[in-house]
Order: structure tokens, then C-alpha cells, then sequence
């Protein structure tokens, strides 16, 4: 079932997504070589209840943190932890949700922990440019295919892989809504797009192969080589002018 947004209720999304977008940016500012994720998970936590909203992820399936914290060859799902203390040229991504008034925001960045190596710049400016493609291709008409392929076609040119195992999804009253959008797929083929419809866009890109395990925690999702892999998430609406990126204040 596919919900497609008012305008008032973009507005809730989009304060939503500027708590997290602010959460982010703290959470980057603050990673360093010897803090820890549990000590990163805090200030987005604070920053979101202060903000008037409260975190998304707390709870979610059991899940108990406000961020999803994966280092290095962890794609997604990593548990801030007291025991995770970031180290210099670590890869660090990290996923933050936030409710406003019951409607959700949810993003994603990479960044470097101090300085990383040039294959792992590689591989985060790399997967940043594939979320730029997909939204470039929302827009009403075209379709869920358009965007998986434009994520797949710039991964595949660097020499990267793509995650199958976990993708996209609708947003709104829920975290997790219709259509599930895959960071792969044939141009022209699949959902069409309508105003009002909200994605989570989110490549989940592998130095090496795409494949995936997920740790005894249940949750922790990493390479299976070994590889170092990157995620980045914007909550994207459609829009009869094209895609509008929730969370950036206007300017
Ligand atoms: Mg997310
Ligand atoms: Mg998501």
C-alpha cells in the first residue's frame, strides 16, 4: 500500500529530516579517534528530544540506540556501543531516524574519522555521487527502475559493489513504507512516480563483493570479504517540480 503526502504532512517529514541532518552534522563534528559510538549515539539522541522529536530507531524491532553506527566493512545496522572507540582513518556511517508529530525523517552519511585512505575517499565520494543520481532522477513519470540503475550504473563504472540485501523503502507515518526502492534495477521497468510519494534513497556500496553477513547481534550487517563499505540516505519527495530533499532548510 502506497501513501501519497500532503503538503502539510511534507512539512512534518521535512522537520523531521532537519533534526536529523542537524544530528549528522554534530555526530560528525564530534567523531574523533578515541570517542566512542555510544558517546556520538548520546548527542544525537539529546539533539533530537530537544528539537521536539524523539528518535526513531529506539525500539524499532528491539533495536536500542538512536543511531545506527557501522565502521569500516559494517554497511549498516552497527550498535553504538562503549566498547566501539573510533581510530584514526576508521570509515564511520552513520544512520540517524527522527519522528516529528508521527511522521518520520531518515538519512545517512560516511565520513572519515581523521584521515582515511584513497580508496576509502574513493569509495564514500563515490557512493555520495550515487545518491545524487538517483535524485536526480525523481521526478513525476519516471520509475523505481530509473533510480536503482542509476545507483548501479556510477557504483559498477568505479569498480564497486552493490548491496542486494538491504534497500530503500517509503516514508512517512512509518519508518519502513511501500515501495521498497533497490540500489539496482533496469531503466523504464518498475513504480511509477506521483507527487506526494516519499523515498528513503540509500546506496549501500562494497569495495569488494556485495555479498553480506550479519554478526551474532542480529543486526550488525558487514562484508562478507572484509571490504570497506559506505551508505548515504536522504527522505526525497517527489514533487510536480522534481525531487525535493527533506531536511536542508530553504534558502
Ligand atoms: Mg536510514
Ligand atoms: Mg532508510
Amino acid at each position: 500500500m502506497i501513501f501519497l503526502k500532503s503538503e502539510g504532512e511534507l512539512e512534518l517529514m521535512h522537520r523531521a529530516n532537519v533534526l536529523v541532518h542537524r544530528a549528522l552534522e554534530l555526530v560528525r563534528e564530534a567523531a574523533a579517534p578515541g570517542v566512542t559510538t555510544a558517546e556520538l549515539d548520546e548527542l544525537a539522541e539529546n539533539l533530537i528530544r530537544e528539537g521536539g522529536g524523539r528518535p526513531a530507531f529506539k525500539g524499532y524491532c528491539g533495536f536500542p540506540a538512536t543511531l545506527c553506527t557501522s565502521v569500516n566493512d559494517e554497511i549498516v545496522h552497527g550498535i553504538p556501543s562503549p566498547k566501539v572507540v573510533l581510530a584514526e582513518g576508521d570509515i564511520l556511517s552513520v544512520d540517524c531516524g527522527a519522528v516529528v508529530e508521527g511522521y518520520y525523517g531518515d538519512a545517512a552519511v560516511t565520513f572519515a574519522v581523521g584521515k582515511a585512505s584513497s580508496e576509502a575517499e574513493r569509495l564514500m565520494e563515490t557512493t555520495r555521487r550515487c545518491l545524487e543520481d538517483a535524485v536526480d532522477q525523481v521526478r513525476p513519470g519516471s520509475r523505481l527502475g530509473d533510480i536503482g540503475a542509476a545507483v548501479q550504473r556510477r557504483a559498477e563504472a568505479a569498480g564497486f559493489g552493490v548491496v542486494r540485501e538491504f534497500v530503500g523503502h517509503g516514508i512517512g507515518r512509518s519508518l519502513h513504507e511501500d515501495p521498497q526502492v533497490p540500489n539496482f534495477g533496469k531503466p523504464g521497468t518498475g513504480l511509477q512516480l506521483k507527487p506526494g510519494l516519499v523515498l528513503a534513497i540509500e546506496p549501500m556500496i562494497t569495495a569488494g563483493s556485495w555479498r553480506v553477513r550479519v554478526d551474532d547481534d542480529g543486526w550488525t550487517a558487514r562484508t562478507e570479504d572484509g571490504k570497506l563499505a559506505a551508505h548515504f540516505e536522504y527522505s526525497v519527495a517527489v514533487t510536480a517540480n522534481g525531487p525535493r530533499v527533506l531536511g536542508f532548510e530553504e534558502s
